[in-house]
């Protein structure tokens, strides 16, 4: 199996089985964000313990790259500090925006699959809304839009 394939096979994975998908009642943070170009809606539900995110969901409607990267971002941050948390969106931004020749960054594990979205521009926002939607999380919430 190419590197390819496997990247597909977790993307799919994530798609079917999506991580942390749901609501939490006692969140303390709460962000929604939009997609226009492609329709995806997304909302986060965060719980922070200081400064740990003890716990994270997403719900919402999108497509498959939008709904994976949602659903690997939560995986990505559960326990993470905030700090570590809004490293990780910069780099994961910059991983799938990033031109030229990919450095492969295994420390991304799974998240890694989702570098292929660099090559389809207009999958581009699919892959980020998750990520911009946590940021405004962290921050103290509110709505956000790709565009
Ligand atoms: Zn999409």
């Amino acid at each position: 199996m190419d590197l390819r394939e496997l990247y597909q096979e977790v993307i799919l994975d994530h798609y079917k089985h999506p991580r942390n998908r749901g609501t939490l009642e006692s969140a303390d943070r709460h962000s929604e964000g939009h997609n226009p170009l492609c329709g995806d809606e997304i909302r986060i539900d965060l719980i922070l313990d200081g400064d740990i995110v003890r716990d994270v969901r997403f719900d919402g409607q999108g497509c498959a790259i939008s709904t994976a990267s949602a659903s690997l971002m939560t995986e990505a941050v559960l326990g993470k500090s905030v700090q570590e948390a809004e490293q990780l969106i910069g780099e994961f931004q910059s991983m799938v925006t990033q031109t030229g020749e990919y450095e492969p960054r295994p420390e991304f594990g799974e998240l890694e699959a989702l570098a292929g979205v660099r090559e389809h521009p207009v999958r581009i926002k699919c892959a980020t809304l998750a990520w911009h939607a946590l940021r405004a999380a962290l921050k103290d919430g509110g709505e956000v839009s790709t565009e």
